[in-house]
């Protein structure tokens, strides 16, 4: 949609690769300005390189670290209007009786605390101009216990409660809080849905289901959607983005 975020500014983690690049591109693509937050520099250097006509603002940052998300608030210099948390990894489906302290705590780290921090900073702005929206980007292991490990389930399911509290919390203030639940995509991350046909975790019914990933830019319009106005009267869901994954 041509110009949704004309004179907005957005926020968009793991901008460097897979959903999130193709949500910072597609946000600049109908007017924003975006700042897409990346760990790797060289995806950042390829993002911007392939689209210098969009307004891209690259931040080359650990988003689990105090100067990272320093330095994201410093980039936006001012009011965020739409925040997108997409940077995530997974746990190589590690189980409860295997999981190490170094996955557990790296694993919570990017895709909970990181989020929380983010939220944590834009949020007061927000609350401050009377609007704002905020995207973070679950998983199917938000919604039950079969497509990932210990840790990235415990991390997803997390990270859904906190977007609800956000929703809650924040909800007079004219601030929306969703989350997406994407299924498979074809991405660089070791998908879940990889992850569970290799720990023999998926069955035949499943297999059928999903015949092909979902493409990063599917998930893009998912988000987008949610932080547009055209959602304006969508708060503390959990958008299952995943081709019918969630209905099996
Ligand atoms: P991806 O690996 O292609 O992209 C993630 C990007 O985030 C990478 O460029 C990575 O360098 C960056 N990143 C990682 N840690 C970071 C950090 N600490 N600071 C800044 N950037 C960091 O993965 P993707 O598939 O696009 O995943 C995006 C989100 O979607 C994740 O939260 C993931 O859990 C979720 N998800 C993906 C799938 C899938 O099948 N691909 C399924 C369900 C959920």
């Amino acid at each position: 949609t041509p110009g949704r975020f004309e004179g907005r500014t957005a926020v968009v983690t793991g901008a460097g690769s897979g959903i999130g690049r193709a949500t910072a591109v597609r946000l600049a693509r109908e007017g924003a300005r975006v700042v897409a937050v990346e760990l790797l520099a060289d995806r950042l250097d390829a993002l911007v390189a392939e689209h210098g006509d969009l307004d891209l603002v690259p931040v080359a940052a650990d988003v689990t670290t105090t100067e990272g998300v320093d330095a994201v608030v410093a980039a936006a210099a001012g009011r965020v209007d739409a925040l997108a948390n997409v940077a995530g990894i997974m746990d190589g489906f590690l189980p409860p009786a295997e999981v190490d302290d170094a996955t557990w705590d790296r694993v919570l780290a990017v895709n909970l605390t990181a989020p929380m921090r983010l939220c944590r900073a834009v949020l007061p702005g927000m609350v401050g101009a009377g609007a704002g929206a905020v995207v973070n980007v679950a998983s199917e292991a938000a919604l039950r216990g079969s497509a990932a490990g210990a840790a990235y389930t415990a991390s997803k399911h997390g990270l859904v409660g906190l977007t609800k509290n956000i929703a809650v919390m924040h909800r007079a203030q004219g601030v929306r809080a969703n989350a997406v639940a994407p299924g498979p995509v074809a991405t660089g991350i070791d998908a879940p849905m990889r992850s569970a046909q290799a720990a023999g975790v998926v069955g035949p019914l499943l297999q059928a289901v999903l015949t092909a990933p979902a493409q990063a830019e599917d998930l893009a319009a998912s988000i987008c959607w949610l932080l547009s106005d055209d959602a304006a009267n969508v708060n503390g869901v959990v958008l299952a983005s995943d081709g019918g994954w969630s209905a099996v």
